[in-house]
């Protein structure tokens, strides 16, 4: 396996540009545990940063551009360079990413020009948020060179414009909140809302669990996906119930009929966000399988947003001994994840491939995840 790390990816700017970076800069990917299609709707989560990350080393330049390149792969990738004060949305491919940070963060007074050089291990697409660990990397590189402290809420605010508006990706708070705040060890109970956090122990091996992430290997797009879609009848449930979000709402009796199974996803998944923190609180982890797997029905039937290859994960994983799995992230493919006993890791990840090469879906790939430590500077 390649070696990913702050240290190679120093020596990749080195290589580039002949000179060492100003500094490396680091922020994770993240699984969330329950809480999916929540965050949108001013709702509650509970995600965990996973031990795979995305670095960015970076070095100030006084000519205003923005240059962009990327390991993948073992080789590197290079981007157009950007004129910082000409930049605008429309930037095609991954370069989108780094620049629409570097732009929001322009219109904050912040940016100037920079060389960035990036580097991961975060798989792409896979529902692990890859995008918002580099959104996040890249802000934290971009404040550092500006000598500009900034808090978290406001950098998850920037990085939320960044994709929305840059990207094009109509996604909510949860992921580089995940990124920038979570802790080694702990789920990160976050009300979006009020942005009340609550870091949560979570120590899944204490208890003799795992944590199984399944990457069906199936790519998303939340640019062209039905995210925009759902996030848009959610608006409109609020809209005609006269609140600000559907967390203000406890019944969808009375919505239109097409609104009304988005509207029981939203509250039901809000009610076992706040049971999985209780049962964890209270070290009853074993309990926690079946609200994983009802979050997995729900988001299934009522937000559909699941495909067959996320359904056999989840239904292969349970039937072989998961206390209960489901679908993580955006939807539409990326990664479910299951509450394993330790014991039967083995035997569950042998059903899953199993149950994948049986329906002709390729294989998946798995790992176990165990909570990391959140963004930061690490050079
Ligand atoms: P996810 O966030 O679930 O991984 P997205 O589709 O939101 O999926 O984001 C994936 C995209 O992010 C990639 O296709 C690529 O454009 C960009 N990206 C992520 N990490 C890197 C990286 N290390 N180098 C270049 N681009 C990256
Ligand atoms: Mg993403």
């Amino acid at each position: 396996m390649k070696s990913t790390g702050s240290n190679s990816t120093a020596e990749a700017f080195a290589g580039l540009h002949g000179v060492a970076p100003a500094g490396v800069w680091s922020a994770p990917g993240r699984v969330n545990l329950i809480g999916e299609h929540t965050d949108y709707n001013d709702g509650f989560v509970l995600p965990f940063a996973i031990p795979q990350r995305t670095w960015v080393a970076a070095a100030p330049r006084s000519d205003g551009l923005i240059t962009l390149a990327s390991v993948v792969d073992g080789s590197v990738v290079t981007a157009q360079p950007l004129d910082l004060a000409s930049l605008a949305p429309g930037v095609e491919g991954w370069a989108a990413y780094p620049a629409g940070v570097a732009w929001v963060l322009r219109q904050q007074g912040i940016t100037g020009g920079a060389d960035l050089v990036i580097d991961g291990d975060v798989p792409h697409g896979s529902g692990l948020s890859s995008s918002h660990s580099l959104e996040v990397a890249t802000a934290l590189g971009l404040l550092g060179l500006a000598g500009v402290e900034a808090s978290a809420a406001d950098i998850a605010k920037w990085v939320q414009q960044a994709e929305n508006d840059f990207v094009g990706a109509p996604t909510g708070l949860l992921d580089q909140t995940a990124s920038l705040c979570c802790t080694a060890a702990h789920a990160l109970f976050l009300d979006v809302r009020s942005g009340q956090q609550e870091q949560v122990p979570f120590d899944a091996a204490r208890h003799g669990l795992e944590v199984l992430v399944i990457d069906t290997r199936v790519s998303h797009s939340l640019v062209t996906s039905g995210y925009a879609e759902r996030r848009a009848g959610c608006e409109e449930a609020a809209r005609l119930r006269g609140v600000a979000a559907v967390r203000d709402l406890d019944t969808e009796a009375g919505l239109p009929d097409e609104l009304q199974p988005l509207v029981r996803h939203v509250i039901t998944e809000n009610a076992r966000v706040l049971d999985t923190v209780a049962l964890l609180r209270s070290d009853r982890y074993e309990e926690i399988g079946p609200l994983l797997s009802a979050s997995h029905a729900s988001l299934r039937d009522d937000y559909r947003v699941s495909c067959p290859e996320l359904d056999v994960a989840a239904s292969a994983a349970e039937k072989a001994g998961a206390l209960g799995a489901r679908m993580i992230g955006g939807g539409f493919g990326g990664s479910a994840i299951a509450l394993v006993p330790a014991p039967l890791r083995a035997d569950v990840e042998q059903a899953v491939l199993e149950a994948f090469a049986a329906q002709g879906f390729g294989a998946p790939r798995m790992f176990t995840a165990i909570p990391a430590a959140g963004a930061g500077r690490d050079l």
